[in-house]
């Protein structure tokens, strides 16, 4: 489990976040919801130890993150952008987190191709271990950069706008085939989004944030039959 408990965060002078406790489930895929600017990103940079927060903090079970290196803490992240490591093959991006282990942990190279090919079986793309980035529709450079972030084995996948970035049916298309994907592999996953729609289709609950608060925290039925503030109300009340 991941518990976020009175995470407080300031740039210079700003409060990105102001107070936010979250207690996310093992194996929970929890949407971080909320217009530009609410927090979303500072929210997933402070789990993954990118950013320090002043006041608060993030417990991996009963371990506070801040006793933990980078390493330690394993994150799978995946942005909207520059996901992918353009140079690199397609195998090569994928087992980049392995590969960058120090010797002692790095599984022998046989082992790294096996994991390669079964998580492009996992991600439904088997086969393109050769190709490069600039070969790859969006959707399959999303759906690359998702099997490398699951590659370390991480314990919590944090995914920013992971479809931000693509057209309209092809993010609907990513929805229904990350739903399944998180189905069958039931990693605890925060999923960033300012998509009332994806949110709601995607996840077990819902958290919405705004000026850096959580405002509610709920199932998507809950937060959608009974929004708890004038603020959800209208910004759910958009997507109709
Ligand atoms: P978006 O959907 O636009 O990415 P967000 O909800 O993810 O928005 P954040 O990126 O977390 O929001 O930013 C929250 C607030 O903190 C914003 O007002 C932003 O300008 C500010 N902020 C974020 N990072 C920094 C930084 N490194 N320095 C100064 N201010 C920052």
């Amino acid at each position: 489990a991941v518990s976020i408990e009175s995470v407080e965060k300031r740039f210079q002078n700003f409060p990105a976040l102001r107070g936010v406790s979250l207690d996310i489930q093992p194996g929970e895929l929890v949407a971080l919801l909320g217009p530009s600017g609410s927090g979303k990103t500072t929210l997933l940079r402070v789990i993954a130890g990118l950013e320090q927060a002043e006041r608060g903090r993030v417990l991996f079970g009963e371990t506070d993150t801040r006793e933990l290196t980078l390493r330690e803490r394993r994150i799978g992240f995946v942005f909207q952008h520059y996901a992918l490591f353009k140079t690199m093959s397609v195998a090569e991006n994928i087992a980049f987190g392995l590969k960058s282990r120090p010797r002692a942990e790095r599984p022998a190279p046989a082992e790294i191709r096996k994991r390669v090919s079964d998580l492009l079986e996992l991600i439904q793309l088997p086969g393109l271990e050769k190709r490069y980035p600039s070969q790859l529709s969006g959707g399959q450079r999303q759906r690359i950069a998702l099997a490398r972030a699951l590659a370390i084995e991480p314990r919590v996948l944090l995914l920013d706008e992971p479809f931000g970035a693509l057209d309209a049916k092809v993010r609907k298309d990513l929805r229904a085939w990350l739903r399944q994907l998180h189905q069958r592999t039931g990693h605890t996953t925060v999923f960033v989004t300012h998509d009332q729609e994806e949110a709601l289709e995607l996840a077990d609950r819902v958290a919405i944030l705004h000026d850096g608060r959580l405002e509610q925290v709920g199932s998507p039925d809950d937060v959608y039959d009974h929004p708890a503030t004038p603020f959800v109300c209208q910004f759910l009340g958009d997507a109709n």
